[in-house]
């Protein structure tokens, strides 16, 4: 029973929507492509399979970050899970070799340049490969918004493979032309096809066109100032120098921001990554090359101060928001200039692949495709009609007909004027009994009670450890068994007691973690905060 094993593996209790049936066509040998929203649990389609068979799954992916992430999280659940690239020492790849041909790794991540080295297919020529998982395929077509040309690579190799293995296609964004591009081009044979609705119903979509600059940035500041107490977010940028400039100005304003682009050095770059995981700051604000890598479950909004090239590409990067399926914001903030500047981009485009030696037909229909695809995002950002439908229809969503005229989820169907967040935002409230729990803090509370440690769940679920025990404190405030002496000793509990103020609420959590000593954490603080919160419900 697959369930059983989703359980025993991934201590989940139900498969999401098309789980299931992707999985089955995988186990019956059958090659798949499928097509799932964000967030909707594409990784699982593979790693469940590839658990059941005796045999190797390669799983291909783009980034060496995003490899590196799924394998932790891998070897967290207990999974024997492994990585290849460019980084490791002869020695590193022997021994891994070693056991994945020993049976002891089943789970191999690869970048896609890889297989154009003849020494590296070499290597794999006497792996005995049951599964082949291309992920974020879209980007092996030229069609789709981050054509990647070492994803051709991959159909080339599995063609030259005596035994052939199973072929499956995952992604997110794809048109119909994208779809039938990737089925052509990783040389699918008779794939079994899956779309599941690209519906994002917990994401609320708002789209603000023809700003100034200087409008544009004091949306920014507005809009973020009425998410308060909503958690973190991207602001997304077009230049690493705006990405500062905007960051200084929300600090100026009092908001806890930092910028993040691909010019500032490794190290800063992972502080910033690790602080915004564990939500130490409120906004960060980067340019588009931030996203891909980051495996941030809970982000509550995505605000795009400046309009991306396509529709596809929007989707991808606002999609960011919400996986953990509660409720979060996207509002695209449309400047009058943007057009232009897309319009400077692709005539530059132009002029490469002339001077690469492309034929001018060649070119035109590649422009052609750009410039379409301009109008797709402009009619988004500038419509009157439901921005939900513009998208889902732009994907030629299967379940389309199911939507309601009001989708009550835009700034078009709530007739928003002015994008007042405030509203809808919501901080986790209280619950008075454990059934009025979200799904998310649940999960939390399923794994803690399967004796997994907050670091570990942090890790299996994408989410930052102070996320977790934020999870539990509401579980434990709803009346939930949660050992809290299991955290905090009864001497740190004593200190931050002290620390504590006697009356009122408790907001400022810096200002009691300033008084107390280094090694006691936000957390528990936290918890202690709870503790006492819980004995006064109690005593009423
Ligand atoms: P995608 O690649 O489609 O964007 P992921 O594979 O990264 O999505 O999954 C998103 C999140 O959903 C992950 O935290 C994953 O552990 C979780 N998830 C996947 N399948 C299930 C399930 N059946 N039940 C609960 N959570 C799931
Ligand atoms: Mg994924």
């Amino acid at each position: 029973m697959l369930e059983k094993n989703l359980e025993k593996y991934f201590k989940f209790s139900q498969f999401r929507a098309g789980q299931k049936e992707i999985i089955e066509s995988i186990l019956a040998g059958s090659d798949v492509v499928a097509l799932m929203p964000t967030g909707g649990g594409k990784s699982l389609c593979y790693q469940l399979p590839a658990i059941l068979s005796e045999r190797i799954t390669i799983v291909i992916s783009p980034l060496i970050a995003l490899m590196k992430d799924q394998v932790d999280s891998l070897l967290a659940r207990g999974i024997p899970a492994t990585f290849i690239n460019s980084s490791l020492t002869p020695a590193e790849l022997e021994q891994r070799l070693h056991d994945l041909r020993a049976g002891k790794t089943k789970i191999l991540y690869v970048a896609p340049e890889r297989f154009a080295s003849a020494e590296f297919r070499q290597i794999f020529a006497d792996l005995d490969i049951s599964l082949f998982a291309v992920d974020e395929a879209h980007c092996v077509s030229q069609w789709g918004h981050d054509f990647r040309p070492d994803y051709l690579e991959i159909g080339r190799y599995i063609k030259t493979l005596k035994k052939r293995p199973t072929v499956a296609a995952f992604t997110a964004t794809a048109t119909p032309e994208v779809a039938q591009d990737i089925m052509v081009r990783l040389d699918l044979q008779a794939p079994k096809v899956f779309i599941r609705g690209f519906d994002r119903p917990n994401i609320k979509f708002f789209s603000q066109c023809d700003l100034k600059p200087t409008q544009r940035l004091e949306e920014v500041l507005r809009i973020v100032k009425s998410l308060k107490g909503a958690g973190s977010g991207i602001v997304y940028a077009i230049s690493r120098k705006d990405t500062e400039a905007i960051a200084k100005y929300l600090k100026k304003e009092g908001i806890t921001a930092r910028a993040y682009h691909a010019g500032m050095n490794a190290v800063a770059r992972e502080k910033i990554q690790n602080d915004f995981m564990e939500n130490r700051f409120k906004v960060i604000v980067a340019t588009v090359a931030f996203g891909m890598g980051v495996d941030k479950a809970d982000i509550r909004f995505v605000i795009h101060c400046g309009m991306p090239g396509s529709l596809e590409g929007y989707y991808q990067e606002a999609g960011r928001a919400g996986r953990d399926g509660e409720p979060a914001f996207c509002v695209l903030l449309h400047g009058k200039r943007d057009v232009t500047a897309h319009k400077f981009f692709i005539r530059i485009d132009k002029q490469n692949m002339l001077a690469q030696g492309k034929s001018l037909q060649e070119v035109n229909q590649v422009l052609d495709i750009k410039y379409a695809r301009l109008d797709g995002i402009l009619d988004y950002a500038t419509a009157k009609r439901c921005r939900r439908r513009i998208i889902l229809e732009y994907f030629n969503d299967p379940d389309l007909h199911k939507q309601e005229a009001n989708c009550k989820g835009c700034d078009v169907c709530l007739n928003w004027k002015n994008t007042e967040l405030k509203k809808t935002a919501h901080s986790p409230r209280i619950a008075r009994n454990k059934d009025e729990l979200s799904d998310t803090i649940m999960e939390t509370v399923n794994l803690y009670q399967q004796d997994y440690l907050p670091e570990q769940i942090a890790k299996m679920r994408s989410l930052g450890v102070s996320t977790i025990f934020n999870h539990l404190v509401l579980w434990y405030l709803a009346g939930g068994e949660l050992v809290i002496e299991k955290f905090v000793s009864a001497e740190e509990e004593q200190q931050i007691l002290q620390a504590l103020p006697q009356a009122g609420s408790a907001h400022f959590l810096s200002a009691i973690k300033a008084q107390l000593p280094e090694n006691i954490s936000y957390e528990q603080i936290r918890l202690i905060i709870a503790k006492r919160q819980k004995m006064k419900a109690d005593r009423h």
